[in-house]
């Protein structure tokens, strides 16, 4: 089985290689991002293996199946990126990693709240400089704080416990309440009486058709003056110009983001020594209440071990033709 790695990191190369010693796949590790036009690199692979933002449209599938691959390996979650109704036409396999860091996720999701809240990035800089003034630096209890969490699957999950050990009262959405959510006290309610009565709001669902701009201008309208908003999801599910008006009215008073809905361009380089062309982007880097990190929340090691085990597991399952949990269905056929 040979496989193509696209979007490769060194830590990816690490472990994926120290995972293969169980499996002896024929790997190789290319930089670029799988597209279009790098789909060539993967002629006479049985798979790919991509990332977040490789981009899988009905092109890119077609110089797949023509190259000779069968399987495409997702080492990631959401499968947004990915036209599943093109890839069931060539007859390819598409699988994912649907949990690998439910904790690393929701726990950065936390980070961020208590980054904005507290301004450790700001106090760490300002205490370098020995500048011990607490001027700039008050914060909240989070204690008896309303938390509105959009999607309460494994990551949410796992976020609602965490913010309930603070104390907060849990109010939740999602259209298959999770059971152990209701057990422990999540309120599930409403889109609107979420917007309204959050302090924090917290998303946690995937980007599909329906949560494409979920939150744009009028959901921003309907929040609570001040509200802060957190997305470690998928950056379109936010309206990023609708957000930055809400910033601007002092509607939106925090706001913590690990992805970016025209990230592709941005994330998982080393940009800095050039022009940054993202304008929206640019504008959001200005808010001294906006805290930013460049779709980290998953980087654990835990969650790199998952991902490399997971898709070495996936894979076998298929080259063996036995049920792969994590295949995902054709569009239109039940999962
Ligand atoms: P999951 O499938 O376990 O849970 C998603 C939940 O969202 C489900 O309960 C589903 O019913 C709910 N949902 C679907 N549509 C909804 C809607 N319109 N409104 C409210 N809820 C809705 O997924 P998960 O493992 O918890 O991951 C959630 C998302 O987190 C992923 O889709 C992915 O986009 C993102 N993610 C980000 C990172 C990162 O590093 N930033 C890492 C992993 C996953």
């Amino acid at each position: 089985m040979k496989i193509a790695v696209f979007a490769t990191k060194s830590y990816d190369r690490m472990f994926f290689e120290r995972e293969n010693q169980a499996y002896h796949f024929e790997l190789e590790f290319f930089q670029a991002g799988l597209d279009s036009v790098t789909a060539s690199l993967a002629i006479g692979f049985d798979a790919v293996c991509v990332f977040v933002n490789d981009e899988l449209d009905a092109d890119c599938l077609a110089k797949l199946a023509a190259g000779g691959t069968r399987i495409v390996a997702l080492r990631c979650a959401g499968f947004n990126n990915v036209d599943l109704q093109a890839a069931a036409g060539h007859g390819l396999s598409v699988v994912r990693v649907p949990a690998y860091s439910p904790y690393g996720v929701a726990e950065h999701a936390v980070a961020l709240i208590l980054g904005l809240n507290r301004k450790t990035h700001k106090a760490y800089n300002r205490v370098r400089e020995r500048n011990f003034a607490l001027e700039g630096l008050l914060g909240f209890n989070l204690h008896s704080k309303t938390v509105g969490v959009i999607g309460t699957g494994k990551i949410g999950e796992v976020f609602c416990r965490i913010m309930q050990g603070f104390g907060c009262r849990v109010l939740a959405m999602d259209p298959c309440p999770n059971k152990a959510c209701l057990a422990s006290g999540v309120e599930y309610v409403g889109f609107e009486p979420l917007l309204e009565k959050s302090d924090i709001l917290s998303i946690h669902c995937p980007l599909t058709p329906e949560t494409f701009h979920l939150i744009g201008g009028e959901a921003v309208e309907r929040m609570k003056q001040g509200v802060m908003l957190i997305n470690t999801s998928r950056g379109a599910i936010i309206d990023t110009v609708a957000v930055i008006k809400g910033l601007k009215s002092r509607k939106i008073g925090y706001l913590g983001l690990d992805v970016y809905e025209e990230e592709a361009d941005l994330f998982f380089e080393d940009i800095s020594d050039k022009i940054l062309e993202d304008d929206v982007f640019a504008r959001l880097l200005t808010f001294p209440n906006v805290l930013i990190t460049g779709h980290q929340a998953f980087f654990t090691s835990e969650a790199l071990e998952n991902i490399a085990s997971t898709t070495f597991a996936n894979i076998a399952c298929l080259e063996k033709g036995v049920a792969c949990p994590n295949l995902l269905p054709h569009p239109g056929q039940s999962s």
